[in-house]
């Protein structure tokens, strides 16, 4: 029976309220957040973030 890891995952992110806004805007996905950007972990799209 599988687990549904990618629920909690998920839930874990609305709880903490910080990922909100951080969605892939093609799938709706989550982003895997990097130092200097945010890459869609199902997707592979890619949005790098502007630091002055
Ligand atoms: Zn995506």
């Amino acid at each position: 029976m599988p687990k549904h890891a990618k629920v909690d995952v998920y839930s874990k992110y609305d709880e903490s309220g910080q990922f909100s806004g951080e969605r892939c805007p093609r799938c709706n996905a989550n982003f895997a957040n990097h130092t200097d950007r945010k890459i869609c972990g199902k997707c592979g799209y890619a949005e790098i973030k502007k630091t002055e």
